[in-house]
């Protein structure tokens, strides 16, 4: 099958300009200005259009298990949404079990993303365990594929895993080229606090966030970021949510250091208030780093315009209020953590970022697609529009305009985190490996062909 999209303004993390592209099969064959339409050629007009680079969400949690209940979405319904908001590949997270191997987890997560997948997507291994060969296994999952391990420094014996422990998977990735990603909040503390005030009758959702101080987030990034620098090797904090956690990943870069960060839209966004919705709605916003006063959100702005934040990713993990959210009504601590958003993560940044002019148009390209792309091994396979790359590519309307709801999202979630919110700025038509998978509202994807990716170790962010 060919492809040409003709007429359209191809936007890449560098550059602007008015061009063709010729899709042939899977692959972008040819990017050029007026280029002729091959014999029997698809041909897509993109007149009015920005053509970009399919979005890549490097964070979501589909079909996980978290306090007794399994996030909302499956690898199909995440998938899915993520198509019609103009993701075309995701990296979720498999969760090595204490005492369980790796490749059991790998194994598991195959099956549940397998026959599933509308999206190509590629997995990060959650280490809780490096006891039983888990620094070999580390190695194995590498070549599998698995180039990155997210460990936590939050949830006490439940996730959270010691100093010694997130020392050695550092040190370990100066010899197998992994990137190890931090949930960089001091659990230990928090714990305490969280005690105290359950102690003290407080059990409302906003003590999710009144418990969780920016300074014990702060705390653990310049920890994570130490311990980088002793190992001498990368580090990528996930989800960062505060000016004070910003500070520490700015310090680092300012001093040469190869620190990474992403923050989400609901960072960007939304704020504390919202946990203080009546009738326990509040619950609805609790997630883990919680939402922030609001004068944090000019901060994570201005970091990803100066490059101290290098990605936005979601965090995706859907919880639905009815009977999910439910599970916490008595006790913060026991409401399902997690959000839905891996649909409209393209439409909140283009049009508060973009349209509000606080980042170019290259910058939202590159911190949505090519920035993840390079940083988590995928690139120039993805996140780039130039011969040889997936045709993974998104035609953009700057001026469509549309009002995101529950009631027309389509993620298999009871609300919206953005609920009302009115954006200029839409994916018309989404491209997955030259095959079209969303157009003008319909989905013409099939659940199981995303493929799993195969990632590179030492994306090449850092060289
Ligand atoms: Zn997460």
């Amino acid at each position: 099958m060919t492809t040409l999209i003709r007429n359209g303004t191809v936007v890449t993390a560098s550059s602007t300009n008015p061009a063709d592209v010729l899709v042939e099969d899977e692959r972008i064959s040819q990017v050029g200005p007026a280029l002729g339409a091959p014999a029997g050629a698809r041909i897509i007009d993109a007149a009015g259009m920005y053509v970009i680079p399919g979005g890549i969400d490097a964070h979501t949690h589909l079909d996980m298990p978290f306090g007794g209940t399994m996030s909302a979405d499956d690898f199909e319904t995440g998938t899915r949404a993520a198509a019609f908001g103009g993701t075309t590949s995701i990296v979720d997270f498999a969760i090595q079990g204490r005492g369980t191997r790796m490749r059991d987890a790998l194994d598991t997560w195959w099956k549940k993303a397998d026959g599933r997948s509308c999206i190509d997507y590629g997995l990060h291994m959650i280490v809780t365990d490096l006891a039983n060969s888990g620094l070999e296994d580390m190695d194995d999952m590498v070549d599998e594929g698995v180039a990155s391990f997210k460990l936590f420094m939050a949830y006490p014996n439940v996730l959270m895993v010691d100093d010694a422990t997130i020392f050695k998977a550092l040190s370990r990735t100066a010899k197998n080229g992994a990137l190890i990603c931090m949930h960089a909040e001091n659990g230990s503390v928090i714990d305490v606090i969280i005690a105290k005030a359950l102690a003290e009758g407080k059990t409302a959702p906003i003590y999710h966030a009144l418990t969780r101080p920016p300074r014990a987030e702060a705390e653990a990034v310049h920890r994570a970021i130490a311990m980088a620098e002793i190992a001498g090797v990368p580090v990528y904090i996930v989800h960062l949510s505060s000016e004070d956690a910003l500070n520490q990943v700015r310090e680092a870069r300012d001093r040469g250091l190869p620190a990474f960060a992403e923050t989400c839209p609901q960072y960007l966004l939304l704020s504390i208030e919202e946990l203080e919705r009546p009738n326990f709605e509040g619950a609805k916003y609790v997630f883990t780093p919680p939402l922030r006063p609001k004068e944090h959100q000019p901060k994570l702005w201005d970091g990803l315009q100066h490059d101290d934040l290098q990605v936005v990713s979601t965090d995706h993990c859907p919880f639905c209020f009815a009977d999910q959210k439910i599970l916490g009504k008595d006790d913060f601590t026991k409401i399902p953590n997690g959000g839905p958003g891996i649909e409209n993560r393209l439409q909140l940044i283009y049009h508060y970022g973009v349209n509000a002019g606080k980042i170019s148009l290259n910058r939202f390209v590159e911190i949505t697609s090519t920035t993840p792309a390079r940083i988590f091994g995928m690139y120039p396979r993805k996140g780039e529009i130039a011969p040889g790359s997936d045709a993974d590519l998104v035609i953009w309307d700057p001026d469509a305009r549309y009002t995101i709801s529950a009631q027309t999202h389509h993620m298999r979630v009871d609300y919206s985190m953005f609920e009302g919110f009115e954006v200029r700025g839409n994916a018309r038509t989404v491209l997955s490996r030259g095959e079209i998978i969303v157009d003008n509202g319909q989905f013409l994807g099939k659940p199981g062909r995303g493929r799993y990716l195969k990632r590179a170790a030492r994306g090449g962010a850092w060289k």
